[in-house]
């Protein structure tokens, strides 16, 4: 049993995150928080419960009036729709690429670090991973 520590699932996390832009871009008319969404987003560092601030125009001359502006940094925590954090995706894309781990093994590593994760979401994970490798390709040519 020496150095064997079981793994507790870690507690939740809340975040709140606030578009940094209070104006409009079309129009420039100050946007008042028309609505919060919510999103759970699953990480290397546990799930947290995302709180997004979303603001909209108020101007019904402006083209861009009543379309939501949400916070610029909810992209750097998960892909649209995505439950999985980026971080993650990088974790299970080098766990699997640079380590040549099976998905079972990677499944067992990220439950030692306390995620609760079956097998089907690692193996989602990777495609995800290579998903972006491919995009990131395509996109330096
Ligand atoms: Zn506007």
């Amino acid at each position: 049993m020496k150095g064997r520590r079981v793994a507790r699932p870690r507690a939740e996390q809340h975040v709140r995150l606030e578009p940094q832009e209070v104006h409009c871009q079309s129009c420039g008319e100050w946007m008042p928080v028309a609505y919060h969404a919510h999103r759970k987003i699953l990480t290397i560092k546990g799930l947290v419960q995302l709180r997004l601030v979303v603001r909209r125009c108020p101007n019904p001359a402006c083209q861009a009036y009543k379309h939501p502006y949400r916070p610029e940094e909810e992209g750097l925590w998960a892909l649209p729709h995505g439950e999985c954090g980026l971080d993650l995706i990088a974790l299970v894309g080098r766990l699997r690429y640079r380590e040549q781990r099976s998905a079972p093994e990677i499944q067992r590593i990220l439950q030692e670090r306390g995620l609760r994760v079956c097998e089907r979401t690692v193996e989602h994970l990777m495609h995800r991973y290579e998903e972006l490798v491919t995009l990131h390709l395509s996109c330096q040519q």
